[in-house]
């Protein structure tokens, strides 16, 4: 029996050297069976709807909440994560009202893409050199990737509910492989937030009801990824200029300054990524739109969805001279994107110079919400 457990740790720290060869931070490994609180607390944060329009959460609820529902023939998860962190203060860019501010994970190809490529790498030697089976995930599958990586010694679940990690603070990206292999686990990491509420008190729109909670419905990344309708009124004007997602809750964690200087996961940002005009962008139409973010995880989200985004922006610039790339989108063939531009406008434009717009449009638009916007524009002082 001793020999089998000395020879399975001898195995998990190869494929631990080998994680590490192939450019991963942090790996260890889970039984299959670990996460035995996570299907609780999925099923709380669904209950409560904070996945708000997260369909896909709900649809594998069951399949996300155990990895031996994924995958009956699983005995052993092995987590592995990969520090992206920027080398400059992601938090300047807010104080530009004029440029968009993307997500640093965003700003280069794809990581999905990145991550995978590694993973599939190990996977491959996994099995070669030690006859299992296994199966790749990465951030795209059902799986509840965050108890997991903390289950497996990669870091804790931070007060923003995402990992954070002495090394490397809270710019991870995780992956897991499932294997067949039957692997001796990872002590989990000892929560280490302490009294420290950095990521709760910098929230732009209070998306944490308490701490480790997160309510996804008011969150920046949330709204501007993932949902695809009207973003709620309320929670526009606290989005300022940021575009696709939020950096904000993972750039004041205290525990970053322990992260190496060198991020492992050298992203390249793209430069025409890191501080876009957002008068440009509000122009892009469709076959601009997939031209500019060919390769990037912006491209997932569609043209429409993320001009309502810049339309935002544009509203909270307080640049009078961005209201008429504002005007330029009420002919815009997307309510989604005429509604926004509305609003922007009811936000730059003096009560007098907003009334003779709404009579010259109103009246020729057929779409409910965009009506309601012109009318809600008008109540609110334009
Ligand atoms: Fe709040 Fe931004 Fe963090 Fe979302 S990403 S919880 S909006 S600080």
């Amino acid at each position: 029996m001793n020999q089998v457990r000395s020879t399975a740790s001898n195995i998990s720290a190869e494929i631990v050297a080998r994680a590490h060869e192939l450019g991963f931070n942090g790996a260890g490994v889970v039984r299959a069976e670990a996460i035995a609180g996570a299907p609780d607390r999925l099923d709380e944060f669904l209950a409560m709807g904070r996945h708000g329009d997260m369909s896909w959460m709900r649809d594998k609820s069951d399949r996300r909440a155990d990895p031996k529902v994924l995958w009956p023939a699983a005995k052993s998860v092995l987590m592995l994560s990969m520090n992206y962190g920027p080398s400059k203060d992601p938090l300047a860019i807010l104080e530009a009202p004029e440029r968009g501010a993307i997500s640093i994970y965003a700003q280069g190809s794809d990581y999905h893409g990145v991550i995978k490529k590694r993973l599939k790498k190990l996977a491959r030697w996994m099995v070669e050199t030690h006859s299992c089976d296994v199966k790749v995930f990465v951030d795209t599958a059902p799986v509840m990737e965050k108890p997991l990586a903390s289950a497996a010694g990669l870091g804790w679940q931070g007060k923003h509910t995402n990992l954070v990690s002495r090394s490397y603070g809270s710019w991870l990206f995780i992956g897991s492989i499932f294997t067949t292999l039957e692997l001796p686990p990872d002590e989990p990491q000892v929560d280490a937030c302490g009294s420290c509420h950095a990521c709760l008190d910098i929230c732009p729109t209070n998306a944490f009801p308490a701490p480790y909670q997160l309510d996804a419905r008011r969150c920046i990344s949330y709204l501007t990824i993932e949902h695809r309708g009207h973003i709620p009124r309320d929670l526009r004007a606290a989005m300022g200029n940021r575009i696709f997602g939020c950096d904000d809750c993972l750039a004041v964690c205290p525990w970053n300054k322990y992260a190496q200087q060198a991020s492992e996961l050298r992203l390249q940002s793209r430069p025409e990524l890191t501080a876009p005009k957002i008068a440009e962008l509000s122009r892009l139409d469709d076959v601009r739109f997939r031209t500019l973010f060919s390769g990037s995880n912006i491209k997932r989200m569609g043209r429409d969805r993320f001009v309502r985004n810049v339309l935002i922006a544009i509203g909270n610039s307080r640049c009078l001279s961005l209201a008429d790339d504002a005007r330029a989108r009420l002919g815009d063939p997307s309510p989604l994107v005429r509604a926004m531009a509305v609003w922007a406008l009811s936000r730059l434009l003096n009560r007098e110079a907003y009334r003779s717009l709404r009579q010259s449009h109103f009246d020729n638009e057929e779409d409910e919400c965009v009506r309601a916007e012109w009318a809600q524009g008008q109540n609110n002082g334009g």
